[in-house]
């Protein structure tokens, strides 16, 4: 048989590693060797966390041969760190030839993006302002000064709910002036700038494609980009600034894993503790000379794809069903069985007039849910919530609601949609 060049990359990025990364080093005497199957040497490896990229970021990961210094001193690569919670924050060694390729491998995944990623293209990026890496610019500044070649970097403010009228005439004037083929968004800061722009009948140029990526997807801001953007395509993609892209959603609706820059395990949640399927994504990078990465824990959770292979007829790597959303935004019902972002997404989302929400869990069986209404709606809701939430947690779920006028993004511009106020062992929850 022949050999898989895709088993026989990702055993090299392994091997590699443990011999040549100085962080690595330490992690040697767990493989069981070359003789065993690649999936057995890489479940015998711990998991890797943001907490050891912060403490060894750069020397520890720039591979022994190669000089940080003279990496530096070239611009081949850079130090970007990301803001946010202690947990959140990373730091990575950047090199931008390795990212430019992973994202152009990830869009080869969905036709539209392949389109435009594929050649010369505009962008306009539309996200927290702390989000994208070092080019963090809050507060006022020309159009000129905030695009950087092909890219368009649109927002100014950390809340989108600070968006006044002129902020949002000013988005879109520079939306139709740029004309980019592409925006590249986090749904909910997209979904408030397309709602202010229906309701105030401002025109928004329709891009050829919109990628939506950096936050979870919610189902409600999905619905206000597609109003705002009705025909254009809406593809969903999942990467982090550590990984490069991961998974990209296909024509057929599942999403794809992009075998050229990483390999993927999904350590799966205990039996017992969830609804089938659900797994950790870890991340191996693969083929980036300057930084790799083994066993990456980005925080976040995906649903494995069972059945008959997808109908985009795509087979390389995993496919799952769906990104579920952050583990630490897990909640659980009054059994202790975890409940995604995504599920309970699923249900908020059949509740007409809901513009946003976060779901407080305080104790086993106790939930607070804060909510956005739309004009008119916010009785009815404050009546359909319980019921509809002792659906997704329990008939035993002990439902408080509270109606607020806007719920703030975190300190790193991401919404959260769902939390427990009560510590929990992340760790004793995988398998
Ligand atoms: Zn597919």
């Amino acid at each position: 048989m022949a050999p898989d060049p895709y088993a026989a990359r990702c055993t090299a990025a392994l091997e590699d590693a443990l011999a040549a990364v100085p962080f690595y080093r330490r992690w040697r005497e767990r493989d069981p060797g070359p003789a065993r199957p690649l999936a057995e040497r890489m479940a015998a490896m711990p998991v890797l966390s943001r907490m050891d990229l912060r403490a060894h970021v750069p020397h520890g990961f720039v591979r022994s041969g190669l000089s940080t210094h003279d990496g530096f001193a070239t611009g081949e690569i850079e130090i970007v760190t990301t803001s946010g919670t202690t947990a959140d924050r990373a730091a990575v060694v950047w090199h931008q030839p390795w990212w430019d390729r992973s994202l152009r491998e990830a869009a080869r995944v969905h036709p539209a993006l392949e389109a435009v990623y594929g050649g010369p293209h505009r962008e306009a990026v539309l996200t927290s302002p702390m989000c994208t890496g070092n080019l963090c610019h809050v507060g006022e500044l020309p159009m000129a000064e905030r695009t950087l070649g092909n890219l368009l970097f649109l927002n100014q403010e950390l809340d989108p709910a600070r968006w006044d009228a002129a902020s949002v005439r000013r988005m879109a004037d520079e939306l139709g002036a740029f004309r980019p083929d592409v925006i590249e968004a986090d749904p909910a800061y997209l979904a408030v700038l397309g709602r202010a722009c229906l309701g105030s009948g401002t025109p928004l140029h329709q891009p050829a494609c919109i990628s939506l990526t950096y936050e979870f997807p919610s189902r409600l801001h999905v619905r206000e980009i597609r109003r705002a953007f009705p025909g254009v395509p809406v593809v969903s993609s999942y990467g982090s600034t550590e990984t490069g892209y991961v998974f990209t959603e296909c024509e057929a609706g599942l999403l794809h894993q992009n075998t050229a820059s990483c390999h993927v395990e999904l350590q799966p949640v205990r039996a017992g503790r969830e609804s089938g399927r659900l797994g950790r994504i870890l991340v191996t990078t693969l083929g980036n000379p300057w930084f790799g990465l083994l066993r990456f824990d980005v925080g976040d959770l995906a649903r494995l794809h069972a059945g008959a292979p997808c109908r985009c007829g795509r087979t390389d790597g995993l496919t799952v069903e769906s990104i579920e959303g952050r583990v630490r935004d897990l909640t659980f019902d009054t059994r202790g069985v975890a409940v995604t972002v995504r599920q309970l997404d699923d249900a908020m989302a059949t509740a007409d007039g809901l513009l946003g929400y976060r779901i407080e869990q305080s104790g086993p069986r106790r939930y607070l849910a804060r909510y956005v209404a739309e004009d008119g709606a916010g009785r009815t809701l404050g009546e359909a919530l319980p019921p509809l939430l002792r659906g997704v947690y329990g008939a035993d779920a002990e439902v408080a609601v509270r109606r607020e006028p806007a719920l703030a993004p975190e300190q790193s511009g991401k919404f959260r949609l769902a939390l427990t106020t009560f510590a929990w062992d992340v760790e004793e929850l995988f398998e």
